[in-house]
């Protein structure tokens, strides 16, 4: 699914959980390098929609290029969101790597549930397992929810830390 904020979701909870040891901003960015493929596909009309970069081992090399460009990218990105250059920002590289294998595999899992041409498993397997585990109107519904639960507890639980 090309850029849908659905895959945000459940990335808001981890972060949720997770805080500091997970950056959100590189789990977006890898959402969009896991989508440039099915994006030049519909803009050219030519191969397979979602192809290669919908499969663990696809995604697993997104990850790692992900987590490499990710965390200059979202430290310059926190930079500019903060309107402060001087404002250090540091994101480990164990944080950029983890959030970036936590999205790209994260996508690969929803879009295997809703999209009958992924096959996850290739080149091992050609078998979807996922397809259709949950309604499509029902997976969104869970990223949706995920995502406002995450807020609920990101911004509970900075609450209670201002509070002690
Ligand atoms: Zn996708």
């Amino acid at each position: 699914m090309p850029f849908t904020p659905f895959h945000m979701g459940p990335g808001i909870l981890i972060k949720s959980l997770l805080q500091g040891g997970f950056s959100l901003m590189v789990f977006g960015w890898s959402q969009i390098v896991m989508d440039i493929q099915p994006l030049v596909v519909l803009l050219s009309g030519e191969g397979h929609l979602h192809g290669f970069s919908h499969t663990y081992v696809g995604a697993s090399l997104l990850a790692v290029f992900s987590g490499l460009t990710g965390k200059y990218l979202s430290e310059l990105g926190l930079k500019i969101l903060k309107m402060d250059f001087s404002f250090p920002i540091n994101i480990s590289w164990s944080v950029s790597f983890v959030s970036a294998f936590i999205g790209c595999f994260s996508h690969v899992l929803l879009d295997s549930i809703m999209h009958s041409d992924v096959e996850p498993f290739f080149p091992f397997s050609f078998h979807n397992e996922f397809l259709g585990l949950i309604s499509v109107s029902t997976l969104h519904k869970v990223c949706l929810y995920s995502g406002l639960l995450g807020a609920a507890l990101f911004y509970g639980v900075g609450y209670f830390k201002s509070k002690t």
